[in-house]
Order: structure tokens, then sequence, then C-alpha cells
């Protein structure tokens, strides 16, 4: 995945967030969340 704003490639974190990936840019510090493809528990 690459950052939109300075299209440098973002670091995914460990963590996960509400079943979401996280990543960040290390240049500008941009958070993004990423929806894990696999889901279950659907509401
Ligand atoms: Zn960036």
């Amino acid at each position: 995945m690459k950052c939109p704003r300075c299209k440098s490639s973002m670091q995914e974190q460990k963590r996960t967030f509400h079943k979401q990936r996280k990543w960040i840019c290390p240049k500008c510090g941009y958070v993004r969340f990423q929806q894990q493809k696999d889901e279950r528990g659907k509401k």
C-alpha cells in the first residue's frame, strides 16, 4: 500500500484496530485503516 499524499510505501502495524489493519506512512505520518477481507460474524 502506498501513501496517497507522498506516494511512499506505508508500514503496516501489527496491532489490529476493530479488525482493521492499520497502515502508517513513515514520512508524513498519514494513517489509513484497511478492512480485512476475512469477515466473520457479519451483523
Ligand atoms: Zn506519506
